[in-house]
């Protein structure tokens, strides 16, 4: 028997319309090249949100087009996100960092037709142009008085097509699967691939994200997402803090500005916020050196990699900063855990509360997760056993866009492999050791990397510590830790390996110790173990080890 209830289709316009509704005049506050302190409201922006959609129309963008963009988080940026979307179309947002060939793959293999870019990103755009011959025009995301000059083809301001166009346009009812947005991995082995989110799976992600055990936002919260637009839809704030009505605040280009982020968080009243721990690091280092403080914020999801415990406690006994360590990926649209307690947690205190933290959270309603042996058997939710992680879900990717083969992450009908190795324990909080490729094997047993630097990043003198195997004749891996020293800080090796006695099993601790200037970070702001593995790949141990 059928239920009687109505069939009304899942649609982001559906959040659209209730936040012009019931939140018109909440504030969307934007850094951008051309107004350092943007101001408008949510009715504002969805009355431009339409006129873009007749913009559209003019270009003759193709009823399913793909439009990318190239932008950081401001309100421009937010009105495509709701235009592209809700007029039927896709929005594709591009990482700048990526490298060029990369960015063309992913055009092409988008087969976008127009893209939207910040003045800051025209230049990079121009020296890929000629190898995207398929884009039908670039619209350059500011006003006629300061639109730079551009040898793109076909490049137009945005401003001055908005203000062509009538405000009246009439959302289309779409069928709730309809396509919405589209997001490629960074991965870094073979060419990035396509997850295409649709109305549905983005909206269940909305309410997901909003849940008081997930994210926990009201209209009473003003939202800064340090997370980037243009990677999995900065973890889905826009939509979130738009169906709630918080008060947005939106970085632009200074995303990594501890000053400007630290002024806009006290000037604005941010409450919540959200981004990887390598963002963060320069904020708390700012801060710190000032003397300043984070006084209206009273949380910040951290996720993307694991937050390093030292991190936590910073935020928590230094700026009573509530850290929602968060768990998820490009494919899971993207949040997949988080970290709040539950009542067997509420009381855990030292080295069990400790250890708590550092679990990336327990599913979001909606998600399933499991652990697999390689033999694909289930393990047990005992907090011990690590296997692969598998997941699934309304908001996860069942297949990626246009992939000319089926990938191995879905070899399992019904889940996907994310690639990581995790354990869960048994009331549901998941513990991310490491990427399957970056598990250290060492005698056949595996060592956690991530554990290891996070150890590591409990010490005074580390400012950044990354952990990779490194081959040995007896063992097959041992662990190296890699380290930028703290400014001025005088440590040595032996110092910092004797710092792992007693907090790790004595054979997951480091053979050496390598101080480097820097750690190489990817596109989206992650160790890149890849790179790291390079820079050492004639590395050789010594022969006893550092212990
Ligand atoms: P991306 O698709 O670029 O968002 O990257 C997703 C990957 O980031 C996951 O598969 C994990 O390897 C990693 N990741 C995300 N959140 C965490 C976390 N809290 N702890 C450890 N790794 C994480």
């Amino acid at each position: 028997m059928q239920g009687l209830m109505m069939d009304v289709p899942l649609l982001l316009t559906a959040i659209m319309n209730h936040a012009d509704q019931n939140h018109p005049n909440q504030e969307i506050v934007s850094v951008t090249a051309d107004n350092p302190l943007h101001r408008y409201t949510f009715t504002d922006c969805f009355s431009r949100a339409r006129k873009l959609a007749n913009v559209f129309n003019t270009l003759g963008a193709g009823a399913d087009a793909r439009i990318g963009t190239f932008a950081w988080n401001d309100y421009r940026h937010m009105e495509l996100y709701f235009s592209i979307s809700c007029s039927g179309r896709i929005c594709h947002t591009i990482n700048p960092r990526l490298f060029a060939e990369q960015l063309i793959y992913i055009i092409n293999h988008a087969e976008d037709e127009f893209i939207f870019v910040d003045p800051m990103f025209v230049e990079l755009l121009e020296e890929i142009a000629a190898d995207c011959p398929q884009i039908k025009g670039y619209i350059v995301l500011t006003d006629a008085a300061n639109m730079p000059e551009s040898s793109l083809p076909n490049v137009m301001c945005y401003e001055t097509l908005l203000a062509a166009e009538s405000d009246a346009f009439e959302w289309p009812e779409l069928e709730e699967n309809t396509a919405a947005g589209l997001c490629y991995t960074s991965g870094t082995t073979g060419n990035p691939k396509g997850a295409l989110y649709s109305h549905r799976s983005t909206v269940l992600h909305t309410y997901g994200q909003a849940l008081p055990d997930t994210m926990g936002i009201s209209a009473l919260d003003c939202v800064l997402p340090i997370v980037p637009m243009f990677h999995v839809g900065a973890w889905g704030f826009p939509f979130a803090g738009a169906m709630v009505g918080t008060k947005f605040v939106m970085p632009g280009a200074s995303l990594s500005d501890p000053k400007m982020l630290v002024d806009l968080i006290n000037d604005e009243g941010v409450t919540i916020s959200a981004g990887v721990p390598t963002v963060w690091l320069p904020v708390l280092k700012y801060v710190k050196e000032t003397g300043r403080n984070l006084k209206p914020l009273r949380k910040t999801a951290i996720g993307g990699s694991a937050c390093p415990l030292s991190m936590m406690e910073e935020f928590r006994d230094l700026y009573g900063v509530q850290v929602v360590h968060a768990w998820g990926m490009t494919e899971t649209n993207p949040l997949g855990a988080a970290n709040n307690h539950k009542p067997a947690t509420a009381t855990l205190t030292g080295e069990a509360l400790e250890r708590h933290l550092q679990s990336a959270g327990r599913a979001v309603p909606g998600v399933q997760l499991k652990i697999v042996d390689d033999d694909g058997e289930e393990l047990p939710w005992d907090g011990v056993a690590f296997g692969a992680l598998k997941v699934r879900g309304p908001w996860v990717c069942a297949t990626y866009f246009n992939l000319d083969q089926p990938s191995e992450a879905h070899a399992e009908p019904g889940w996907f492999d994310t690639g990581d190795v995790a354990t869960i324990d048994a009331e549901g909080f998941i513990r991310i050791t490491d990427r399957t490729k970056d598990v250290i094997k060492s005698g056949g047993e595996w060592i956690s990397s991530i554990d290891l630097e996070n150890v590591a990043m409990g010490h005074s003198a580390v400012a950044e510590a990354a952990v990779i195997g490194i081959h040995h004749p007896k063992w097959q891996e041992r662990p190296l830790l890699v380290v930028v020293k703290v400014d001025g800080a005088a440590v040595e090796a032996r110092e910092l390996i004797d710092y792992f006695d007693g907090k790790v099993a004595k054979w997951w601790i480091p053979d050496d110790v390598a101080f480097v200037d820097e750690i190489p970070h990817t596109a989206t702001g992650k160790i890149s173990k890849l790179a790291l593995r390079g820079m050492f790949a004639e590395y050789v141990l010594p022969e006893t080890s550092a212990r």
